[in-house]
């Protein structure tokens, strides 16, 4: 179905190729809006026909059930856009911005603050709205204010950071319906930006030697029940790689499960309630779970 210009809305389309763990169902209605005004389009036709919708970034923190996901989703993935202010160390950044090329740009324009999101494989909607963050950096020590559409009003509009409660790997974003257009941050300026990639190549490389990142995952699944780390509570359990289907617990990395050829949704739901099951069993309390869940009945 053509709505103007190029903007399509397909049907039936798998939302494997929408997620990072390569798992997902058929979406009924599908559209990639690439501006606002694609999106307020493909807004209004599932308005007119009483159909709800549902956000995805890069689908790098999203479990998707493998049933028919229904409604119309819209993946914000190409809607980009960067600008900077070298000088005023700003930088203004469409949602489907990647987290990565925002680093990167940050860095060439000698911006400091962002070098921790190097290898998070998501966009900037994604990551404001999860107050996505690694090495003690997090979006909410460097965001300013965001322009978002209301799901129900349709208006557009602008919430300061102070307006969406950050803690950690969370704020109101995940409760609201509301999208994420796009985000003003204040980075630190004047850096040498020779000096700032160096840091970025370092973090990179250290994620590469920790992380499995040759396999399809969600980065962690469980939240760190602070002081602990989820995933040292999972090895201490002897659950490094246990599989259920080909979704294991990674051998590198604990919190991650990775899908090691064809997983599906209802592998790695039962491989998280069993961490939880098993985590309660010895330590008293239940590991919840960082990963969204899209198209299920119950959410975490
Ligand atoms: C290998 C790997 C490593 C990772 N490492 C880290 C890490 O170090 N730190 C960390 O914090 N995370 C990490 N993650 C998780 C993930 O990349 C982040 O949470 C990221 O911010 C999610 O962005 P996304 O665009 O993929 O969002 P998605 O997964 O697509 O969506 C997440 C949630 O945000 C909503 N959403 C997405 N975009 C919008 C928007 N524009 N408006 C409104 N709602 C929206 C979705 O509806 C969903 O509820 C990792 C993931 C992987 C695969």
């Amino acid at each position: 179905m053509i709505l103007s210009n190029e903007l399509k809305i397909e049907k039936f389309v798998s939302l494997a190729n929408f997620t990072t763990w390569r798992i997902g169902g058929t979406a009924e209605y599908l559209a990639e809006p690439k501006t606002v005004d694609e999106l307020e389009d493909v807004m209004q036709w599932a308005h007119s026909k009483h159909i709800q919708c549902q956000i995805i970034g890069a689908g790098s923190n999203l479990l998707i059930n493998d049933s028919e996901i229904e409604g119309l989703s819209i993946c914000m993935k190409k809607l980009h856009g960067l600008k900077i202010d070298k000088e005023n160390g700003l930088i203004v950044a469409a949602a489907g911005e990647s987290i990565p090329n925002f680093c990167r740009q940050a860095a060439k324009a000698g911006l400091h603050g962002m070098e921790w999101g190097i290898g998070i494989p998501g966009t900037i909607g994604g990551a404001v709205v999860m107050n996505a963050g690694a090495q003690g950096g997090s979006i909410a020590d460097c965001l300013s204010s965001i322009q978002v559409l209301s799901l129900t009003s349709k208006k557009i509009f602008n919430l300061k950071k102070e307006d969406l409660r950050y803690s950690y790997r969370t704020s109101i974003l995940q409760k609201e319906p509301l999208i994420v257009l796009s985000a003003i941050f204040k980075l630190d300026p004047g850096h040498s930006s020779k000096k700032l990639y160096q840091l970025i190549n370092k973090n990179l490389m250290n994620r590469i030697k920790s992380q499995p990142y040759k396999l399809p995952s969600c980065g962690s699944v469980f939240r760190n029940p602070e002081p602990w780390k989820a995933g040292k509570l999972i090895e201490e359990l002897g659950l490094k790689g246990y599989r259920i289907g080909d979704a294991a617990i990674s051998e590198k990395h604990s919190n991650f499960i990775v899908n090691l050829g064809n997983a599906k949704a209802e592998h790695i739901t039962a491989l998280i309630n069993l961490v939880q099951e098993r985590v309660k069993e010895k330590y008293g309390f239940r590991l919840r779970t960082e990963v969204k869940q899209l198209g299920f009945d119950k959410r975490d």
